[in-house]
């Protein structure tokens, strides 16, 4: 069994909307409360607080007659919203993440119920303190006999509403494919294959782009707490949502495609956090959402039996020749085709780089060979070639 998230548009009745707008109001102020706690209690005092410490805050909150109108919704949301806040502060711990914010509120909201805070009858929910069922628009099927374990509702900074349902699902995995494909990220192209194949952004995205920077702009000329200022932060926010609509359409349809042509599936582990500080790179990473499309390729392939391997960062795919071996001293990041110096052979950059990255997966998932005795290699080759001045091989 799967856990799938099968996500819905919803339209809640003017009652349903105050409740969830309160519930959703609730839980930030909760979850800010409880940051706060946690960074004071840092700060201050050297004590880690956890979750069970800060749900016990919440239960005295709740007592305190300034917040009373806590009561006033489920205390699930609630309790889920610390959960989600321990697991910010585990990626931050971890070295995953940034330090957690607060929530704002213009940045929408979000509510999660789990199955004690909702029923789901005759394929309608019914949320907890409300007699309405939701009213979604079913833009797929949710399959037959599941139920959802866990219902998460949304409200967009753009004023949308969306209701995301978790449910087990029988996943049949896909016929073996003899196909395999070694992914690289581009920079000129979104992303380059081992099969030669190089795909770009989805159309129109550069005029969306376009159209951000103007409401963006419009946006920083309004005087702050105006009316006219709301509005311009409604409309930037609604061109944000139209661009990660397109993206996100165009990385399921991507990835499913290459998970369904292919049995072992190569990409290189890049540390997408540390490449958006070269400037050069950042635009066309940002933009490419590389980090989406590899979590997208990784559990897909886990659904469907397929192999996935990530490579090692430091594994030089561009710089070695995919022909012969041969790694060269530098390759600066506006070459987009070069020519080996040892055997000749014509690359384009990153077709090649695919390529590479593709023979080390291959090593790795046939002999589970680390792709660190090749780093080596490449280090020995580099001295070799740059006059026994020692450098660390990069990407
Ligand atoms: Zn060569």
């Amino acid at each position: 069994m799967t856990q799938k998230a099968f996500k819905y548009r919803f339209y809640p009745t003017p009652e349903q909307e105050v409740l969830l707008r309160r519930t959703m109001g609730c839980t930030r102020l909760v979850y800010n409360r409880a940051l706060a706690a946690r960074t004071q209690a840092w700060y201050e005092h050297q004590e880690r607080v956890g979750y069970i410490e800060s749900n016990s805050m919440l239960t005295n909150w709740k007592k305190q007659e300034d917040l009373q109108f806590l009561n006033d919704v489920s205390s699930v949301p609630l309790q889920q919203g610390l959960r989600h806040l321990q697991t910010a502060f585990s990626n931050f711990f971890a070295g995953r993440a940034k330090y957690p914010n607060f929530k704002k509120k213009h940045h929408g909201g979000n509510a999660e119920f789990t199955k004690a805070a909702f029923r789901f009858k005759d394929g309608q929910i019914f949320l907890a303190k409300s007699s309405q069922a939701l009213a979604i628009r079913w833009s797929r099927q949710l399959p037959l006999g599941v139920e959802p374990s866990t219902i998460t509702v949304k409200l967009s900074p753009s004023g949308r509403w969306t209701v995301s349902m978790l449910v087990d699902v029988e996943i049949e995995r896909l016929p073996e494919s003899s196909n395999q494909v070694g992914v690289d990220l581009g920079i000129t192209s979104l992303v380059a294959l081992s099969s030669g194949e190089k795909i770009a952004n989805p159309r129109g995205f550069k005029a969306k782009k376009a159209k951000l920077r103007k409401a963006q702009i419009a946006l920083s000329r309004k005087q702050k707490g105006s009316n006219n200022r709301q509005k311009a932060r409604l409309k930037v926010a609604k061109v944000h949502a139209e661009i990660s609509d397109a993206r996100n359409d165009f990385l399921h349809k991507l990835t499913t495609r290459l998970v369904r042509e292919n049995q072992l599936i190569a990409v290189e582990d890049l540390s997408v956090k540390n490449m958006v500080k070269n400037k050069k790179l950042a635009l066309s990473i940002s933009d490419a959402s590389w980090g989406e499309l590899v979590r997208q390729l990784e559990y897909k392939c886990d659904w469907y039996g397929r192999n996935f391997v990530k490579i090692d960062r430091w594994f030089p795919s561009s710089k070695r020749c995919g022909n012969c071996g041969h790694i060269v001293d530098k390759l600066d990041l506006f070459i987009r085709e070069w020519n080996c110096p040892n055997c000749g052979t014509h690359h384009d950059r990153d077709i090649n780089a695919s390529k590479n990255i593709l023979a080390a997966g291959l090593a790795v998932s046939v002999c589970g060979a680390n792709i660190r005795p090749d780093r080596l290699e490449s280090k020995r080759q580099l001295r070799k070639t740059s006059n026994g001045k020692k450098q660390k091989p990069k990407s």
